[in-house]
């Protein structure tokens, strides 16, 4: 029988000397932050959150939890309130919307998680105790050392930034290897390309690349960021079927840019 199996250096064929050889998808990174927007928690219908989609996001996380990844979560809220939508409103008001905003989601998949059995931990940027625990690094840490899914709520805690600018400086500051940006978009195309037929796919680039051809799929605060402290970053499409999994195990699934 020839068997073909993911193996983190691509599909390899186990059945070499008629032996059949289970190869288990192995991490290569160990402790990941992950960014997911907003939007790719919506329902076609488009409901801020839908649960099966919530749910099958928690099924990945689990997955990847029980191979032993350390996983912090940074949660968007633009299913819900993003802080440039609001027309005249004072900006700082409008962002700190924005902010509760990613606190709901994140309540949402804390839930999913734990229903699931999956031990689970909120941290938020702004005080908030009675909902969830504040944000303190150590503590983090800490989570994420016990197998805890730890999510990150409320951004950097300041208006002005957005989740991807958190995503950055949590990846930062928890010391992680690679950054992972789940989008509702499979990779960084050179053109939308819902709109472009011509719209290219990008496999690598760079961070200044995509300053410098004004690519608008994370914001430049972030991006730079990541680019001063050497933490690539992985754009892939959250509905990838196991693309989470796949990501962390080292196959390039969408956009890498480092
Ligand atoms: N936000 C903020 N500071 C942060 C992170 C988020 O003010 O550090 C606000 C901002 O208004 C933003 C909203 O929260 O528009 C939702 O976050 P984001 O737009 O990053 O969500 P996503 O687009 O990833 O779903």
């Amino acid at each position: 029988a020839v068997r073909y199996v993911r193996g983190i250096y691509g599909i390899i064929n186990t059945s070499k000397q008629c032996m059949i050889t289970e190869v288990e998808m192995q991490l290569k990174y160990k402790r990941v932050i992950i960014k997911i927007s907003g939007e790719a928690l919506m329902s076609e219908k488009e409901q801020p959150l839908d649960f099966d989609i919530v749910g099958k996001v928690a099924d990945q996380l689990i997955e990847i939890a029980n191979m032993g990844a350390q996983i912090g979560i940074i949660i968007g809220g633009g299913n819900i309130w993003r802080g440039r939508s609001g027309g005249d409103m004072d900006r700082v008001q409008a962002d700190h919307m924005g902010m509760l905003a990613t606190v709901i989601n994140a309540l949402a998949l804390q839930d999913a998680l734990q229903r699931k059995g999956q031990p689970a931990r909120v941290l938020t940027a702004i005080d908030m105790p009675q909902v969830a625990e504040r944000y303190v690094r150590g503590r983090a840490v800490k989570h994420l050392e016990k197998n805890r899914i730890v999510i990150f709520a409320g951004g950097t805690g300041n208006p002005f930034f957005s989740t991807d600018t958190g995503a950055a400086l949590r990846a930062a500051e928890m010391n992680v290897n690679l950054l992972l940006l789940a989008k509702n978009v499979d990779a960084v195309y050179t053109a939308d390309p819902k709109i472009d037929p011509n719209a290219k796919r990008i496999d690598n680039i760079s961070y200044i690349e995509i300053i410098e051809k004004g690519y608008t799929l994370m914001d430049y605060s972030a991006l730079t960021l990541c680019m001063d402290n050497g933490i690539p970053i992985m754009v892939f499409g959250l509905g990838e079927k196991d693309g989470i999994k796949r990501a962390v195990c080292g196959e390039k699934i969408g956009t890498l840019i480092k």
